[in-house]
């Protein structure tokens, strides 16, 4: 059956409303970490990317369950819907507390311009940055593991150090031998690079800032609360 790319948004609540947890590991194994994984369609159909057919598993996991056959005795549609919705259920009542939300707002606020700017240049990015913006960015980069906007709560505290290890990934792009400070940009010299080098740098911008908006949408579902 074709693959039908899920939607960003339900794609995010997904990641949200599981925390990047997968079902299985959380009631079978006991592991609750998160874990780097895929969204699995429930019934198999993979045109139906309803909320309610979906759910966040391990890649270990996905395989398994993607594997099922009559043979095997792999997990089932409904106990992974079972597992799902009691995952749900226990992060929906850890509910944040004011001071967590408050501060995830301010997080989002003070880096507002930072944000819109790169979400509007993603693969540009490659080829020049406003040197104010690179400044900010290394500034954020700098101070993050001590920042005041760096929450307590794990969950967020883990969402904004992703977007920090993709922001130093941003960063990292402009390599001081290829890149020249002119007027208020960073520009690339493209004498100085092949191109197939600057494609790799479209590709890999264009990935943290994709990276990026995904950890952003899940902090500011948390701010609207
Ligand atoms: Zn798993």
């Amino acid at each position: 059956m074709a693959r039908k790319p899920i939607h960003a948004a339900v794609q995010a609540d997904v990641a949200i409303k599981s925390r990047r947890r997968c079902p299985l590991c959380v009631f079978l194994d006991g592991n609750e970490s998160e874990r780097p994984g895929q969204i699995a369609h429930l019934n198999g159909n993979h045109s139906d990317s309803r909320l309610e057919n979906l759910a966040w598993l391990c890649l270990e996991h996905h395989d398994k369950f993607d594997s099922r056959t009559s043979q095997t005795k792999n997990y089932t549609q409904i106990e992974l819907r079972t597992y799902r919705d009691k995952l749900y259920q226990k992060y929906a009542s850890c509910d944040y507390s004011d001071d967590e939300v408050e501060l995830v707002r301010k997080y989002l606020r003070n880096y507002s311009r930072v944000f819109a700017y790169i979400f509007g240049e993603r693969s540009e990015l490659a080829f020049k940055i406003d040197h104010n913006v690179f400044d900010s960015l290394a500034e954020m980069q700098d101070s993050w593991n001590v920042s005041d906007l760096r929450s307590f709560n794990p969950f967020i505290r883990e969402t904004q150090d992703h977007i920090a290890n993709n922001l130093a990934g941003i960063l990292a792009i402009y390599e001081i031998h290829m890149y020249d400070l002119v007027g208020d940009w960073i520009k690339l010299d493209s004498r100085r690079i092949s191109h197939e080098a600057l494609e790799r740098k479209s590709v890999a911008a264009k990935g943290f800032v994709d990276a990026i908006s995904g950890y952003y949408e899940q902090l500011e579902a948390i701010a609207v609360k």
